[in-house]
């Protein structure tokens, strides 16, 4: 049987290409123009390449971009003010602080991100995004979950009775993810670092969802044949090399379908950071 290599690339284009559309229908209909401020605070390497990323999203989709760079001393107070502030701000429609903060704010992340306005909350971390995802009701939701979702739907790949395994349960991806599959109809097993007979569990997936943050973690033994494998992890090798969770090599033969690391999920994320400020516009539109 061969193996579908379910590529971020393509999938990223699709969503972009319709969030490019969904901003021209709000100019000429409501003539609004959405609009993503990101905050970044300090100089992790890793977070400017993300925010730049970001604004590239921004740049082609059509959606107004502002990068608000903060210094890496600041304290909570300074960056409340400053989230307030974008709360008001009428031409912005979704605010992104990028995690991680630096040390001397790090214990408030939850209190910085729930003073988003839930209107405004592009990733979809705030409690009240949260608890309406979980009980059906429209909801931003967490950016790479929700990119994993609309490209299994992109990709024909049926959800409905399925047995979707997780592998994390983290509140940014893993929680989402299943809660996403529930609503689609899914079975889902969540499993974590305290799950006993992990592979026993993972190669009863029809979906296999990695999200663990361990290089080549899930390895052929643990996946069914004909699984579709999404890969969610993101690591970096000492020699620098970008790798999964997914022994990619040998799981790629056994998979039905099977994404990339790199050039799979993380492209999707940030094309969802543009489908759900969009979302973000319609909400505050309404
Ligand atoms: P977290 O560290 O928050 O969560 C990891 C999860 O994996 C936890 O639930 C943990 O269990 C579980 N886990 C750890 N070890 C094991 C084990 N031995 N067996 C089973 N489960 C285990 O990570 P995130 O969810 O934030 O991210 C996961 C990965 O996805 C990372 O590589 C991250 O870089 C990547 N990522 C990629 C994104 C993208 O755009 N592609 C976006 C976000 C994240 P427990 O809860 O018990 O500790």
């Amino acid at each position: 049987m061969e193996t579908t290599l379910l590529s971020g690339k393509v999938f990223a284009a699709q969503l972009k290409e319709e969030a490019k559309r969904k901003v021209e229908m709000l100019q000429e209909k409501y003539g609004v123009t959405p609009g993503l401020a990101v905050i970044i605070v300090g100089e992790d390497p890793a977070s400017k390449v993300y925010v730049a990323n970001k604004e590239k999203g921004c740049h082609e989709t059509g959606i107004y971009s502002e990068v608000i760079r903060m210094p890496e001393d600041t304290d909570k107070e300074t960056l409340l003010a400053e989230i307030d502030r974008l709360n008001h701000d009428a031409k912005i429609h979704g605010i992104l602080v990028q995690l991680p903060l630096p040390k001397q704010i790090r214990s408030a992340e939850a209190e910085i991100l729930e003073a988003i306005s839930p209107l405004k909350d592009v990733d979809g971390f705030h409690p009240i995004n949260v608890g309406n995802l979980s009980i059906g009701k429209d909801a931003l939701v967490p950016c790479t979950p929700h990119g994993c979702i609309r490209m299994l739907e992109m990709a024909g790949i049926k959800v409905a009775g399925k047995h979707a395994v997780i592998i994390g349960r983290s509140n940014i991806v893993g929680k989402p993810m299943a809660q996403l599959l529930l609503s689609r109809n899914a079975t889902v097993t969540v499993c974590h670092s305290r799950t006993e007979n992990l592979a026993d569990i993972t190669r009863q997936a029809d979906i296999l969802v990695a999200a663990v943050g361990r290089p080549y973690f899930v390895t052929a033994d643990m996946v069914k044949q004909g699984a579709v494998v999404i890969d969610v992890g993101i690591n970096r090798l000492e020699s620098k090399k970008l790798v999964g969770d997914v022994d990619f090599e040998s799981v790629a033969p056994i998979a039905g379908a099977i994404t990339p690391v790199p050039g799979g999920v993380g492209l999707l994320t940030i094309a969802m950071l543009m489908q759900n400020t969009v979302f973000a516009a319609e909400l505050q539109i309404k």
